[in-house]
């Protein structure tokens, strides 16, 4: 027997935007552990579509190309004794594709990530 799934919604709080976001969930206990609830419920965060909340960054057919570059590496926070370095508040970055250790670089070292859209070859008659 399939079970009951969670779901909560939130419009886009842009002025005219009628984009919604759904999640599902578990469990209404699932939902109430969960980052949005934290978010937008009790931090009462107003939500933003990703064309809202990141602007050129997001693809479209009028925008095939997206670049995004990290802050430089720094020591880490919690442990600045510690020669292992940090991109942002972890030890390691991730992305669709590849990951990297901050140890494996010099103090200062960034990261350009770079999304390009390839739309399928279309027949020319
Ligand atoms: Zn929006």
């Amino acid at each position: 027997m399939a079970s009951r799934k969670f779901r909560v919604s939130k419009q886009c709080f842009h002025p005219g935007c009628d984009h919604s976001a759904i999640w599902e969930f578990d469990s209404r206990k699932a939902y109430l552990n969960s980052h949005e609830f934290r978010l937008y419920e009790k931090g009462h965060a107003p939500y933003f579509c990703a064309k809202h909340s990141r602007g050129n960054g997001v693809l479209s057919a009028s925008n095939l190309f997206a670049e995004w570059i990290s802050e430089p590496s720094r020591p880490m926070e919690k442990y600045p004794e510690d020669p292992y370095l940090s991109f942002g508040s972890q030890g390691i970055i991730f992305g669709p594709g590849f990951a990297a250790e901050g140890c494996d670089f010099p103090t200062g070292t960034r990261i350009k990530v770079t999304a390009e859209v390839l739309l399928p070859e279309t027949d020319h008659v």
